[in-house]
């Protein structure tokens, strides 16, 4: 007999929705991480005495409302902040371009750039409500096949939802819709955030839309912090699963899925103890999954091929702070306009330019950067009168064409720094202690293949029914009783929560139904 319904391999906040949902349904459900504190790439870590920091995910808002309710989160400590103002764009003339919740005083900022702006903007905002009536439901729910899913639509509106999302960039959609450089400048920053990828290329357009679903009460397209730093939000989660009677093991990296007449039985840990379960579910990319965990033979020789060409690509690193005092940034009439995002990004093409080096294997010599210091509205994560600082910077390839990640951290801090010092003259002087987390880093420490932070890229031949790998997208794989409920499946990255629940609930049918039976699995074969 089982030891468990359901073996979860990895602690990242999908592994541990999918077991809070499938413990909560009534499975005896085990869940193994490889590190030592759960939470993968939503985490908050403590590497100076008193300053808690966001390793890797920094901003909240992508969480879908319905998992917060259905594992009653807050009861465990989730506890959103919402910023206003959003963001503050400073530019390099000395002007700021701040985003307001409030829409009428938005508008009023973005007519200090362009009154023409101004007057496109709300029927911007009503052309992303519009499009994430659409797409949210979808998220929820196993992918359709794009097609159907854009048949849903009345003829018109498909097309428009194709052209304008699957196939421009961030670039053409929003040449579109805005003329000011500084207003397009910021919004192309959403388009391409973890992506490897600039707002020239094709596809972007979808990205902006997949990192505008952010929902905090009844704001929509909205960030904030979690109160007491990301980890706050995965540690909610581990103690919804637990309340619900999952066992959670930290320090338990698995090394082999067991398989016994073609049939995932189990997992073995690096220690050699091993585990048998009715399912695996899988919380760790397509890569380690399918091509270091499953015994060989398992798959196809050409299976394996084309899994290994999934595109997981590396683009940002994290500069990340102990600072001594919040910066004076030149354009900032005061540090509550810091209480966001602050971004630099301050025209398309200054992306772009950015790209241009990692497309050649450099770091960029003029980073993107999306600052947030999080102590200006959360002190408890750093000491009295001190602060937090964490810069997700773009763009950082996972292959570098000479040198190694290992070497470039004096050279990455002093670009990084070098960059917000144009913005925030004597920033240097603040900083009391700081890291870089490299991709490299990333892929190190939880995983990630090739340090993509969306486990794999989120591109739209690798989004709905195409992700990871068109006809794998049902959170089924090939061997029966072996899952996938990471963002490597629908919809993707981000700290959404999605693919973990989409997944028990499959999981969860299919224990009811009997796990293996034929039809509910994909062929073993994969197109290309
Ligand atoms: C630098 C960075 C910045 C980001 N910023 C944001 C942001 O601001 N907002 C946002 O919403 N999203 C952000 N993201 C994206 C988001 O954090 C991720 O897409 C998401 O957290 C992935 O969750 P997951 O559960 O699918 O996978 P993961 O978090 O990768 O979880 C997988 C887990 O499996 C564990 N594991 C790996 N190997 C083994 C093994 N052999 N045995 C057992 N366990 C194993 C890992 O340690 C990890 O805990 C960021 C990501 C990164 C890396």
């Amino acid at each position: 007999m089982a030891d468990y319904d359901a073996v979860v391999i990895g602690a990242g906040h999908n592994g541990l929705i999918a077991a809070g949902y499938l413990a909560k349904a009534g499975a005896r459900v085990l869940v193994l991480e490889r590190r030592s504190i759960v939470g993968g790439a939503c985490v908050t870590e403590e590497p100076w005495p008193g300053f808690r920091i966001n390793t890797f995910a920094y901003a909240s808002g992508l969480l879908r409302p319905q998992i917060v309710d259905d594992l009653e989160l807050p009861k465990f400590g989730y506890d959103p902040i919402l910023c206003d103002p959003q963001g503050f764009s400073p530019q390099p003339d000395g002007r700021h371009l701040t985003f307001w919740l409030d829409e009428a005083r938005e508008q009023k900022e973005i007519a200090k750039f362009s009154e023409k702006d101004a007057r496109a903007y709300p029927k911007y905002v009503a052309f992303w409500d519009h499009a994430l009536d659409l797409i949210e439901p979808a998220m929820m729910a196993p992918p359709t096949p794009l097609n159907e899913f854009i048949g849903t639509m009345p003829p018109r509106e498909a097309e428009t939802m194709l052209r304008e999302l699957f196939l421009r960039s961030a670039r053409d959609f929003l040449d579109d819709w805005f003329e000011g450089e500084a207003l397009k400048g910021a919004l192309a920053a959403g388009a391409v955030i973890g992506a490897f990828a600039g707002p020239y290329t094709p596809g972007t357009a979808y990205i902006l839309g997949h990192h505008n679903i952010g929902r905090l009460g009844e704001h929509r397209r909205v960030w904030g912090h979690a109160r007491g730093g990301m980890g706050r939000i995965t540690e909610a989660m581990a103690g919804s699963a637990t309340h619900w009677g999952a066992t959670i093991r930290t320090d338990s990296a698995v090394c082999e899925i067991l398989i016994e007449n073609g049939s995932a039985v189990g997992v073995r840990l690096e220690t050699g103890e091993t585990f048998r379960a009715r399912a695996v579910v899988s919380s760790v990319d397509t890569h380690r999954t399918f091509l270091q965990f499953l015994p060989p033979g398992t798959l196809e020789r050409p299976v394996e091929d084309r899994l290994r060409r999934v595109r997981s690509h590396g683009a940002c690193l994290k500069f990340n702070a102990a600072l001594e005092a919040i910066p004076k940034f030149t354009a900032a009439p005061s540090p509550s306009y810091l209480v966001g995002a602050v971004d630099i990004s301050p025209s398309m093409e200054y992306i772009e330019r950015a790209f241009d080096d990692a497309k050649h294997g450099r770091f960029s010599r003029e980073p993107t950067i999306d600052v947030y210091f999080q102590s200006l509205v959360d002190p408890s994560v750093a000491p009295p009168g001190k602060h937090t600082m964490t810069c997700f910077v773009q763009y950082a390839p996972s292959e570098l064409r000479a040198g190694s990640w290992d070497d470039q951290r004096d050279e990455v801090a002093e670009t990084v720094l070098a960059t917000l010092e144009a913005y925030a003259p004597g920033i240097r002087r603040l900083i009391l202690h700081s890291e870089v987390v490299t991709p490299l880093d990333i892929e190190r420490t939880i995983g990630m293949t090739g340090g993509c932070i969306d486990q794999c890229d989120i591109t739209p031949d690798q989004i709905f029914s195409f992700r990871p790998v068109p006809g794998w997208s049902n959170y089924r794989t090939p061997v029966p009783g072996l899952y996938l409920c990471g963002s490597t499946t629908h919809p993707g990255g981000g700290v959404i929560g999605a693919p973990g629940h989409n997944a028990a609930g499959v999981v969860l049918r299919d224990l009811e139904g009997g796990l293996g039976k034929p039809g509910g699995n994909p062929p073993a074969t994969l197109p290309g």
